[in-house]
């Protein structure tokens, strides 16, 4: 296809999903690894993803319960800041944020552990973190957080492997590693968002990480429509009403535009 061929099938597809966000009750948004790509943080299965560079068999809960070595590893790779430093928010979540404003968004259900949603402006219970939040660490000992900057710090300065300051348990970051089960409150309440809606729109997220990937199809079994905006395939491509394949950051852009100008005649 030409470029203007390829313009105009985007926009048609662009004016579609604005119409379904607006004719809907409630629109869940669920969100993976692809949306932060433009804001710099790479994803996991992608050419030059973080896969290429680490393998995910040591990188398990389990291993970093059980292997000094592998917690000095997850210490150094996450300590560094390598995967999320002074990562900001995209277009795409600014487009998100923009949805909520015009009150068009039930919530926000992610897979990631960037923050980036509650920065570009989500209110912070509209956002169901499957896999929690790099922004802080835990004591598996007594369950005391930390702000993970400072454990950071740490790291940076020569701990090896952190400990809790009061009672020298173990800090892990407060995120959900493989092998690990989710935090079951917000499972049980993102599974009931997903159930309840009429509009499900998966952005960036290859839909193979489980259970994190049952919400779509919780949402299409209960009868929601399904929007995919993903530059690869997923398992639910042929389940989408509407599948886009173009960057996330400018196709959610030019639909929360869509939406602003229907709802508010501009
Ligand atoms: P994934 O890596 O399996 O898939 C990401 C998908 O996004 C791919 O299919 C890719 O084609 C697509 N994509 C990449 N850039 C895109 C863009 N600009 N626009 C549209 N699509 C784009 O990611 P996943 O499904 O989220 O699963 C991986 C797991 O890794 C998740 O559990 C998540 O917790 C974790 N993770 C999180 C972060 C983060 O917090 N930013 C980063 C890496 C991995």
């Amino acid at each position: 296809m030409k470029t203007e061929d390829n313009n105009e099938y985007l926009e048609s597809q662009v004016e579609q999903v604005a119409e379904l966000i607006v004719n809907a009750r409630r629109v869940v948004v669920f969100t993976g690894a692809g949306i932060s790509t433009e804001s710099g943080i790479p994803d996991f299965r992608s050419p030059g993803g973080i896969w290429e560079r680490f393998d995910p068999e040591e990188f398990t809960y389990q291993q970093f319960l059980s292997n000094p070595e592998s917690r000095k590893k997850h210490w150094r790779l996450l300590g560094s800041g390598r995967l999320h430093g002074g990562a900001e928010p995209n277009p795409a979540h600014y487009a998100i944020a923009e949805l909520e404003k015009l009150g068009k968004l039930d919530c926000v259900i992610t897979q990631n552990v960037d923050n980036l949603h509650q920065r570009a402006g989500v209110p912070e219970n509209k956002v169901f973190e499957l896999h929690g939040n790099m922004q802080w660490t835990v004591c598996l000992g007594c369950g005391r957080r930390y702000p993970f900057a400072d454990v950071s710090d740490r790291v940076a300065g020569g701990e090896q492997e952190p400990a809790c300051e009061v009672c020298r348990g173990m800090l892990k970051p407060d995120v959900v590693m493989f092998g690990e089960q989710l935090p079951e409150r917000v499972f049980r309440e993102a599974s009931r968002h997903s159930r309840q809606c009429d509009l499900f729109l998966v952005i960036g997220s290859s839909l193979v990480v489980t259970p994190a990937a049952y919400m779509p199809v919780y949402a299409v079994d209960a009868g929601a429509g399904l929007v995919i905006i993903n530059l690869s395939e997923t398992p639910m491509d042929r389940q989408a009403a509407v599948l886009i394949r173009a960057k996330a950051g400018e196709a959610m852009s030019r639909i929360a535009r869509g939406v602003s100008k229907r709802i508010n005649g501009e």
